[in-house]
């Protein structure tokens, strides 16, 4: 396993982490659950994320549970959450990044995690209706009382995140260290630009989400309707519309033909491909099936194979190179 500065912090955090979203409390058994974040403890996978809302804060509990159970010590793994949604109940202070919220939010993520502190909170969308300056300040506390180590930010602006660095040097506060932004073969703009000068005056590190695109990217609905997959689930409609078109499984067709010449697999290039951007910390992978946690755990191994060439071939086919 490689391990990677989150930005310019001090920790370090696995290459390839694993994530609970959809699966841990909900898609899969617990006794899965627990197999994944073996074999990932076992490959070197320092990192677990969670949030608040998974699986309406069943995935925390599942994970928490797991973490107990395995005693592993815990200055060796980070684990995180988010808030943001909310768990089981959605009142109006249940909800958002008020203090309240904030402070309610994560003590509960803790007692669901059954740990002390968080290495990294994050706050998983952000909120209008709550002044930065707010959410700032109750992070900024919550780090001082060393319930979380490290605050960041997940899918927020450029604009939003710069916003919170001035409110936090200005005030003298603890300023976000990480953003959690999707980030694929597929879903580049963010990352590759709009972030571009997080990353150079702050030191941004980002824990990446999606690198399969829900698993699109793995090539397996190319010619074909696999039963029993994220795709399949009755409640995720909008999200297999949203990814499942013509277009890019056309795309992918034509990708699964560079994974085939460079004798790798399309899960393995696609998250490898993720790898070799400079400003990633770490790839969060989702599984439903230790085999494709066996398989993606492996993807490090496919990033010397992706030479500025094939770099250049996967920009032509998939057309999302943003446009500088
Ligand atoms: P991916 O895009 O990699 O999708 C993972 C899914 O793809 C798996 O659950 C599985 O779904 C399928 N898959 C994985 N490996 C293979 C394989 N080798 N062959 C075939 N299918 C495969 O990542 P996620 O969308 O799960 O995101 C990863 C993590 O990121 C989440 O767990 C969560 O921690 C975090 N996240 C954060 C968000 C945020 O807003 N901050 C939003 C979403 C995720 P199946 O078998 O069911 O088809």
């Amino acid at each position: 396993m490689e391990y990677r500065r989150l930005g310019k912090s001090g920790l370090k955090v696995s290459a390839l982490s694993l994530g609970s979203w959809l699966t841990f409390g909900n898609q899969i058994e617990d006794k899965v659950a627990e197999e994944l974040m073996d074999m990932a403890y076992d490959s070197g996978v320092n990192f677990f994320d969670n949030a608040e809302g998974y699986a309406g804060g069943k995935s925390e509990i599942v994970m928490g549970k797991i973490l107990k159970k395995k005693n592993w010590d815990r200055s060796s793994y980070i684990v995180s959450s988010k808030i943001y949604f909310g768990a089981e109940e959605k009142k109006p202070n249940m909800i958002g990044l008020s203090k309240k919220h904030i402070f309610e939010g994560t003590h509960n993520a803790l007692k669901r995690l059954q740990v002390d502190h968080l290495d990294l909170l994050f706050c998983h969308r952000p909120d209008p209706e709550t002044p930065i300056e707010e959410t700032v300040w109750a992070m900024h506390q919550l780090v001082q009382q060393g319930k979380a180590l490290y605050w960041g930010t997940s899918e927020w602006s450029a604009s939003e995140i710069m916003e919170a660095h001035y409110f936090a040097e200005k005030n003298h506060l603890v300023a976000p260290v990480m953003e959690q932004p999707q980030y694929s073969m597929l879903w580049r703009d963010k990352l590759e630009k709009e972030f571009l000068m997080l990353f150079r005056n702050f030191g941004m590190g980002t824990t990446i989400w999606s690198p399969l695109a829900s698993g699109l990217l793995s090539g397996k609905y190319n010619n074909a309707n696999p039963k029993d997959t994220r795709f399949g689930m009755e409640s995720l409609g909008w999200l297999k519309d949203r990814w499942l078109v013509e277009e890019n499984l056309k795309k992918i067709n034509q990708l699964k033909d560079l994974a085939d010449q460079l004798n790798t697999s399309m899960p393995k290039l696609a998250i490898a491909w993720c790898l070799k951007n400079p400003n990633v910390s770490t790839v969060i992978l989702g599984a439903s099936k230790t085999a494709q946690l066996k398989e993606t755990l492996t993807s490090l191994e496919v990033v010397p194979l992706i030479t500025d060439k094939v770099m250049e071939q996967i920009d032509q086919i998939t057309g999302t190179k943003p446009q500088t």
